[in-house]
């Protein structure tokens, strides 16, 4: 009989907080971390931002699979998306085998440079150097096309985000998830770098920091809407969208009253909170 944990396909969110992670009980249902999301294909990690999330994450993967290795593709290096860097345990494993990947950045020569400059002085004690694992950085060019193992395809495209952001479509046993964080819409037009990545998938996270009525406030910052994820999300065909990267400025209730919207518009898309599993295989 085949070996079903093979093509085992589960997306996990460790944290879905934007800017800033956020603490207390107007939060506590949708969690306080920032960016971070595990997706496991088969027997493969991958790991899509290392906001405060990944640290849990990290515990867990030490004491559940030490020996396994990590993909980590980071959106960017704003802070909400790399601050959990220092902190992720395997890093500090010796023989531990952890690729990390990241577009091209504005201000930064590649991804090596990202994580040295991001545990610098003065805004870190030490630098990556008390790493013990085996880490190759990758940077990587807009729009390409990379594979994990034969069977998980890695896409890319470029999102319009100060600095730069990349988003990824993973491909594994014929299902596919996608990450589009962070990215600003030009009202009345849709992104087509998106709408090509998220052609029919089956389930996309999607930056829904605001709402079409706050845009004007926040035009620039390079964040999006629930309403734009909706409008991507029908033109593309998709099967379910996730809102994630919430401001925290957002508690519990008005996230519900986002859910809420985003069901009447599909019984499908749902508002992504931390501990949410996507079974997706
Ligand atoms: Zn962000
Ligand atoms: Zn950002």
């Amino acid at each position: 009989m085949a070996d079903k944990s093979k093509e085992n396909f589960e997306v996990t969110f460790w944290g879905t907080r934007g800017t800033l992670p956020v603490s207390g009980a107007p939060f506590a249902r949708t969690g306080g971390n920032t960016n971070c999301i595990e997706v496991t294909c088969g027997d493969h990690t991958i790991i899509i931002d290392a906001g405060t999330g990944i640290r849990e994450l990290g515990s867990k993967l030490v004491s559940t699979s030490p020996n396994q290795k990590i993909h980590l593709l980071l959106t960017h290096a704003h802070y909400d998306h790399v601050e959990g860097i220092p902190f992720f345990a395997p890093f500090f494993i010796e023989n531990a085998d952890v690729d990390i990947s990241c577009g091209k950045l504005e201000g930064a020569k590649d991804t090596s440079q990202l994580i040295t400059d991001l545990m610098d002085r003065p805004f870190f004690p030490v630098g990556p150097e008390v790493f013990s694992a085996n880490i190759d950085y990758n940077t990587l060019e807009e729009n390409c096309t990379f594979n994990i193992s034969d069977a998980i395809k890695i896409t890319t495209a470029p999102l319009n985000h100060p600095g730069g952001s990349t988003g990824y479509r993973i491909d594994f046993a014929n299902k596919s998830f996608a990450c589009i964080t962070d990215t600003e819409h030009i009202s009345g037009q849709h992104d087509e770098n998106i709408l090509k990545l998220i052609n029919n998938i089956d389930v996309f996270s999607y930056d829904c920091s605001l709402r079409d009525e706050e845009m004007c406030d926040f035009r620039g910052y390079g964040h999006s809407t629930y309403e734009e994820g909706i409008r991507l999300a029908k033109i593309a065909n998709a099967g379910s969208l996730l809102a994630s990267h919430h401001m925290p400025f957002r508690n519990d209730n008005d996230l519900d009253k986002i859910e809420k919207e985003m069901k009447s518009a599909n019984p499908d898309y749902a508002v992504a909170r931390e501990g949410d599993c996507i079974k997706l295989r």
